[in-house]
C-alpha cells in the first residue's frame, strides 16, 4: 500500500510526497488521518490524501513511522473544502487543513493531553464475607457504575476487580462544565410565527432575515434549530464575538442542554480540544461559535445560521483569508442544508442578493409585543464646543442625571481605550510616536504608561519633550479612562469600564456583563465591545460620544459601518417594558448614514447607499481584491510594487479598475504597499493574481492576496 502525503514545507507549498505504508500499519491508514514519516534527515508530519494500490514512481519510496490518529482528523467534506478553499483564496493548502483543526492537533504545537476519569463498573454479582468489600459493594446498589475516587478502601478494590467482579475503565473527560438549569422555549408572538413560518417553507436553500433590534430573532433560531435536531440532523450558530455573546450561549444551553458544543477563541486550547473531540464524535449535535467554528466537523449538518451576518468579525484577517458566508454557502451544498442569514442591518452585498432574488429574503419589522424603537437623539457637537462642552453634551449630562435619579441604567460607548490618544509638546509640537510604528502612543493613566495599540509596545509616560525637553507637554484626545474619570468625577454613581483593558483576563467579559445585568452597576462604559448583541433589561438611555468617527475613515464602507454601529448600539436601549432614549454626538449631524439612523430607516439607507455605490463601481456593483507587499524596506517595496501596478495594468483591460498604488503607515516596522483591483471577470482575475503569487514564492517580499478587504 502506498500512501500520498501531504508535509508542512513552505518550500514546496502543497506538494504531496509519495510513501510506502509498513504492512503492520495497513488497517490503520484512512484518508484525513497524520502520519509520521521521515523527510531528509528529519521527522515530519502529514496528512493522508489519498492510498494508492501502486508506486507509479521509478524509484524505492520510503517508509511511513507511524498513524498519529485513531479517526480521522479531516473527514471527507473538509478535505474537499480545503481544496475550494486553497483555489479560492490562493493560499497553500495545508494553511486551509491547518485552520479547520484545533490547535492541539496542529503541527509543531506542545501536546495537549485528554483527560480521563476512572471509574469502576459493576460486571456481576458477588458475595462476600469481608466487610469492607461489602462496604463497596453497597455502593453498587443504585448504579453500575462509580468513580474510583469515591472508593476509599483501595485493597479491598484491588481483591474485587482480581475476582472479576469489578473492573477499572478509563472515559474522558471534557473541561468545560455546563451547570446551567434547563427551561422551555418561549411561545412565539405572532409576527414571529408567520416568519418562522416563511423561512421553514421557503424554497430556497439561503434565506436572510432582517430583523429590527428587539425583535426576537434568537427565539427564531431556536425553533428552527428544534426542528432540524428533532429530524435528527445537525446545526451551526455563529456569532460574531463569543464574549458579548455569553448571554446568548447560556439562552442555547438552557433550551438544549448537553447536545451543544462552544467553540471560540476564549476557550483554553485544552477546552477547545475538548469540545472538537465531541463534535468529531458526535456526541453533540449543536455548535455554537466564531467564526472558525464554521469547520465544526457535523456531520449530517441541517442548519447553519449566521447571527449579524454583515459583521467584519466573519472574515479572517490571515490566510486563508476567508468570508465565512462563502464557506457556509459551501457546506450546505455539499450537505444539502439550509443557510439563514439574520441582522438588523444586513451588508449591503447580502440585501442586494436577497433583493435580486438569489436569497429569500423575510423581514421582522416590529419589536417583540409592539415595543416602541428607542428615540434617537442626535446632538450637534459644533454647538456644543460653542457651549463649552467638549465631552459630554448639555443634553446628555442632563439625561445622564435623570436616568440615575430613576435608578435606570445608562450605556456609554466611546471607541477609543486608554486615557488621551496622543501625547503633544506644547513648545515644539512634537507629538509622541511608537518606535516601531508610523502611530502616535496612547497614554493609559492607571498604568502611566504610552502604549501602542498597534504593536502592543509600551514605554513609560516621559516628564519631559523627548524632542526639545520641554515641560510643558499635555494630553491630547479622550479615550474610555478619561471619560470613566470624569463620570466619576461629576456623578455619584458605580461605574464600570470594559475595553480591552479590562477584559484581558479569562472571564473578565462575562463577570462584567453579569454585574451589570444584576445592576451592581448604574453605567456601563466601553468600546464597540458594547454595542452589539448584549440585552439589558434596566437600560434606558444609551450615549454615543464620538457618533462620526467611523465616518471619518477613508473607506468605500464608512457610511454603512457607522448606520450598522449607530443603529445596533441605539438597539441596546429600552428592550423591557420602559422607553428607551438614544443619544448620538456628532459633528456631522446632517449626515445621511446618521440622519436615517435616527429613523430606524434600514431600507431608506439601503437605498441611498446604493445609488451612490452603483455611481462609484463599488460592490455590490463589482468585486475587490487587495494585493499588498509587506517589507520593512521601503525602497525595494516601492520598486516592487510599481512592478506589480505595471503588470496589473499590462494584464487587465478596461473592465478592470486598478487603484494605487498606496503606502499604509508602518505599523510594527513592517510598511504595506497595496492595490485594489475592482473587477467582475472571474476567471481572468485568477489567472493575473495566480501569476503574482508564483512570482514571490519564496521571495523575502511578502505577497498578501486579500479578496472581499475588510478595509481599502
Ligand atoms: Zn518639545
Ligand atoms: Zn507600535
Amino acid at each position: 500500500m502506498y500512501i500520498d502525503v501531504l508535509l508542512q514545507i513552505s518550500a514546496f507549498d502543497d506538494k504531496t510526497f509519495l510513501y510506502s505504508v509498513p504492512s503492520n500499519l495497513e488497517d490503520q491508514i484512512e484518508v484525513g488521518k497524520r502520519v509520521k514519516v521521515p523527510f531528509g534527515k528529519k521527522e515530519i508530519m502529514g496528512i493522508i490524501i489519498c492510498i494508492k494500490t501502486n508506486n507509479d514512481t521509478n524509484y524505492e519510496l520510503k517508509q511511513i513511522l507511524e498513524v498519529m490518529d485513531s479517526f480521522p482528523i479531516l473527514n471527507e467534506e473538509m478535505i474537499e473544502l480545503g481544496k475550494y478553499m486553497s483555489d479560492t483564496y490562493i493560499c497553500s493548502l495545508m494553511t486551509c487543513y491547518q485552520s479547520m483543526i484545533p490547535s492541539a492537533l496542529k503541527f509543531n504545537t506542545k501536546n495537549i493531553n485528554i483527560k480521563y476519569k476512572t471509574y469502576i463498573e459493576k460486571l456481576k454479582d458477588y458475595t462476600s464475607n469481608v466487610k469492607s468489600e461489602i462496604n463497596i459493594l453497597n455502593l453498587f446498589n443504585n448504579t453500575n457504575k462509580i468513580l474510583k475516587s469515591d472508593i476509599s478502601n483501595k485493597k479491598a478494590l484491588s481483591k474485587l476487580i482480581e475476582l472479576e467482579v469489578l473492573k477499572e475503565i478509563k472515559e474522558e473527560e471534557y473541561r468545560l462544565d455546563s451547570n446551567i438549569d434547563a427551561c422551555n422555549l418561549k411561545e412565539l408572538t405572532k409576527d414571529q410565527i408567520n416568519t418562522y413560518n416563511s423561512i421553514k417553507d421557503s424554497n430556497k436553500n439561503i434565506c436572510l432575515l432582517r430583523g429590527v433590534t428587539g425583535s426576537g430573532k434568537t427565539e427564531i433560531y431556536m425553533y428552527l434549530i428544534k426542528d432540524v435536531l428533532e429530524k435528527n440532523k445537525t446545526a451551526i450558530v455563529l456569532v460574531p464575538e463569543i464574549s458579548l455573546t455569553t448571554q446568548l450561549i447560556n439562552r442555547f444551553k438552557c433550551i438544549f442542554g448537553d447536545d451543544i458544543a462552544v467553540l471560540h477563541s476564549s476557550l483554553s486550547d485544552g477546552e477547545r480540544y475538548d469540545e472538537w473531540r465531541k463534535i468529531r464524535k458526535n456526541e453533540v449535535k449543536l455548535v455554537i461559535g466564531t467564526r472558525s467554528a464554521i469547520f465544526a466537523p457535523l456531520s449530517n449538518l441541517g442548519l447553519i445560521i449566521i447571527d449579524e451576518e454583515q459583521e467584519d468579525s466573519y472574515k479572517q484577517e490571515n490566510n486563508p483569508r476567508y468570508k465565512t458566508i462563502d464557506i457556509a454557502i459551501k457546506r450546505i451544498e455539499y450537505n444539502n442544508a439550509k443557510l439563514l442569514l439574520g441582522s438588523a442591518t444586513p451588508s449591503l452585498e447580502s440585501y442586494a442578493r436577497s433583493k435580486v432574488g438569489i436569497y429569500d429574503l423575510v423581514e421582522l419589522n416590529k419589536r417583540v409585543n409592539d415595543k416602541c424603537l428607542p428615540k434617537v437623539i442626535v446632538v450637534d457637537m459644533k454647538e456644543e464646543m460653542k457651549k463649552r462642552n467638549p465631552i459630554l453634551s448639555g443634553e446628555a449630562s442632563y439625561l445622564i442625571q435623570d436616568r440615575l435619579n430613576k435608578k435606570e441604567q445608562i450605556m456609554i460607548l466611546i471607541n477609543r481605550r486608554g486615557y488621551s490618544n496622543y501625547v503633544l509638546c506644547d513648545e515644539c509640537g512634537e507629538v509622541i510616536n511608537c518606535k516601531n510604528c508610523d502611530i502616535s502612543l496612547t497614554y493609559h493613566k492607571n498604568s502611566n504608561s504610552l502604549k501602542c495599540h498597534y504593536c502592543n509596545h509600551i514605554e513609560t509616560m516621559p516628564n519631559i519633550c523627548p524632542n526639545c525637553k520641554s515641560k510643558h507637554i499635555s494630553l491630547k484626545g479622550i479615550g474610555t479612562e478619561k471619560i470613566e474619570e470624569l463620570l466619576n468625577s461629576k456623578y455619584n454613581a458605580k461605574v464600570i469600564r470594559m475595553d480591552k483593558d479590562t477584559t484581558s483576563t479569562k472571564g473578565s467579559h462575562e463577570r462584567i456583563i453579569n454585574d451589570f445585568n444584576s445592576c451592581k452597576y448604574d453605567i456601563l462604559l466601553g468600546t464597540q465591545m458594547i454595542s452589539k448583541g448584549l440585552d439589558f433589561y434596566n437600560v434606558t438611555l444609551v450615549i454615543v460620544l464620538n457618533g462620526d468617527s467611523s465616518l471619518n475613515i477613508p473607506d468605500y464602507r464608512s457610511a454603512e459601518k457607522t448606520f450598522e454601529l449607530l443603529t445596533q448600539v441605539a438597539g441596546r436601549s429600552g428592550r423591557s417594558n420602559k422607553e428607551g432614549i438614544a443619544l448620538i454626538q456628532t459633528y456631522n449631524p446632517n449626515h445621511y448614514s446618521i440622519e436615517l439612523a435616527k429613523k430606524h430607516d434600514y431600507i431608506g439607507f439601503y437605498n441611498e447607499e446604493i445609488k451612490i455605490r452603483k455611481k462609484l463601481n463599488y460592490p455590490p456593483f463589482c468585486f475587490i481584491v487587495a494585493v499588498r507587499l509587506l517589507t520593512n524596506d521601503y525602497e525595494l517595496g516601492n520598486i516592487e510594487i510599481n512592478k506589480v501596478n505595471n503588470y496589473l495594468k499590462k494584464k487587465l483591460d478596461n473592465n478592470f479598475t486598478i487603484l494605487g498604488p498606496t503606502i499604509s503607515l508602518k505599523i510594527n516596522n513592517i510598511y504595506k504597499f497595496q492595490c485594489i483591483i475592482k473587477y467582475k471577470d472571474k476567471e481572468k482575475i485568477y489567472e493575473v493574481l495566480n501569476n503574482i503569487n508564483k512570482h514571490y514564492k519564496n521571495n523575502k517580499i511578502k505577497l498578501e492576496i486579500d479578496f472581499n478587504p475588510i478595509k481599502i
